[in-house]
């Protein structure tokens, strides 16, 4: 590995040294060869990933840290948080010299543990582990992980059940909540703590006439466009609090989670949840309203006799975060749809197949997979409205008619994935995985690393099939 520290340069009150606490009797969970191959890790480096992953071996390049921040959660000032069971053990650079965080989740409890045990469970910990590798294999921002190991040790949730830790990476772990915190508790080391984040994260920014203002307007059309990515796949993310995103435009903490299955727009993949707050389609209000609370914690940093040039100069920038979600959002499902993005009525034509999906109850990913395949008469044999569909083929293909057939069926399956992370199947490799059989996580990994590509060979038909729609639903909830 090639340390590139530097949180540690940060004013000591943003952090404290804690070295992990290793649970008792570690093994193997996965580990992500390829991604410790990018992230330059020696042999020597990968042939320790259990210790390394189970934090039995630090660096002393990296002394660990745990990192307090702040946060609203659900809407509601939760005051001081912090990294109550992840540390950060190491900053790197990775093949193409980007700092990239080592952060081990479930390391044991730290100044910031609150009432917390500072552990996770296996459960947990494979889930943030396959969300992360499926959204990146989508080409989606998110955090991911080299790897994670199991353990005799339980830890106690609802029932005792088998503790785990994750070695998750990131370009970043500096969290809206961050500004909360300073703002709050330290607020004299906000200016300079922006302007580290600028010069680490968007250096480009520095050249402009207000850099904070630029800095900002860089995080909210990054942040819309991993939103608008994310309704394009299906996925939500069930806790998107001010603490769980992060600067750079990507998560961290995949706790309830889901890709989405049959379409349902106010679907609630967190059972905590009550209100749905962060259902489906909330999702990019709530990013925008999470953008807001990160904003107003910069106006601080008003030049004194232009206050109100400045807030105002920060509000253009949250009207920017709709522009660039829709722009972004309608571009990708006409390239989902296979129609031409500059033709006026593609992006309508999509929302007539989402009405169709929404009212037939079919499953998001595979009706464009089907559509992808030109499937018509067996999609409309599965339609209980087939006058409906037969009104939106005849519309689809007269878009399609004087096109370029070729290069938008190409499109397609650059955009549609066979497979995504469905709870079933995170559910039977969880399972599995709590009685010491890794196999189903593995080919999880392997058949989500190219989800663009049929994969017959890896496939089973619970990879590609939504759940009854009578069954109940798998219960995800906070406890992790
Ligand atoms: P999360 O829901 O994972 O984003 O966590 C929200 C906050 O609670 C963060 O400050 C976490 O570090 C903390 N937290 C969650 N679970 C635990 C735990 N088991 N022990 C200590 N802190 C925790
Ligand atoms: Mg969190």
């Amino acid at each position: 590995m090639f340390f590139q520290s530097r949180y540690n340069t940060l004013n000591s009150k943003l952090y404290t040294h804690q070295a992990p606490k290793p649970l008792h009797g570690a093994k193997p969970g996965h580990f992500n060869l390829a991604l410790a191959n990018d992230l330059q890790w020696s042999d020597a480096e990968k042939s320790a990933w259990i210790d390394i992953c189970s934090g039995k071996q630090t660096f002393d390049a990296f002394p660990p840290l745990a990192m307090v921040y702040a946060g609203h959660q659900f809407g509601h000032w939760a005051g001081q948080l912090g990294d109550g069971r992840g540390l950060l053990i190491a900053q790197i650079l990775d093949k193409n010299n980007q700092v990239i965080d080592l952060h081990l989740k479930g390391a044991g409890l730290t100044p910031y543990s609150r009432s917390g045990d500072g552990r996770a469970v296996l459960r947990s910990v494979i889930r943030e582990y396959l969300a992360g590798h499926a959204l990146n294999s989508l080409g989606i921002a998110s955090s991911n992980a080299v790897g994670f190991t199991s353990s005799q040790q339980g830890v106690q949730r609802e029932t005792l059940e088998p503790g785990a830790m994750l070695l998750r990476t990131s370009d970043c772990h500096i969290r809206f909540g961050h500004f909360e915190w300073i703002n709050q508790y330290a607020p004299e080391l906000l200016n300079d703590f922006v302007m580290q984040c600028i010069t680490w994260h968007y250096p480009e920014c520095l050249a402009q006439e207000q850099p904070v203002v630029a800095f900002a307007h860089a995080i909210v059309k990054r942040t819309a466009q991993m939103i608008a990515d994310w309704q394009a796949v299906g996925f939500a993310h069930g806790v998107m609090n001010t603490d769980n995103l992060n600067i750079t435009g990507s998560t961290l903490d995949f706790g309830p989670f889901g890709f989405l299955e049959r379409f349902k727009p106010d679907w609630i993949n967190n059972h905590s949840d009550h209100q749905g707050r962060y259902c489906y389609q909330n999702q990019p209000r709530i990013a925008h309203w999470n953008l807001s609370i990160l904003l107003n914690n910069f106006m601080p940093l008003a030049p004194e006799t232009e206050k109100e040039t400045f807030k105002q100069q920060l509000i253009t920038c949250l009207g920017d975060f709709e522009v660039t979600f829709l722009k972004h959002y309608q571009e990708k499902m006409c390239l989902k749809m296979g129609l031409p993005t500059f033709h006026k009525d593609s992006f309508d034509c999509a929302l007539h197949f989402l009405q169709i999906l929404q009212r037939e109850q079919f499953d998001y990913t595979q009706s464009f997979i089907r559509l992808q395949e030109q499937e018509f008469t067996a999609l409309k044999d599965d339609c209980v409205d087939r006058d409906g569909f037969d009104a939106f083929v005849t519309r689809y293909q007269n878009i399609r008619m004087h096109q370029d057939q070729a290069q938008l069926n190409e499109s397609m399956q650059q955009h549609n994935p066979h497979y995504i992370l469905r709870n079933q199947m995170a559910q039977h490799a969880i399972e599995r995985a709590e009685c010491d059989d890794f196999s189903e996580v593995k080919r999880l990994f392997d058949l989500l690393a190219t989800p663009f590509s049929k994969q017959p060979s890896l496939e089973q038909a619970s990879d590609i099939q939504p759940p009854h729609t009578d069954a109940s639903e798998i219960a995800i909830s906070c406890s992790s």
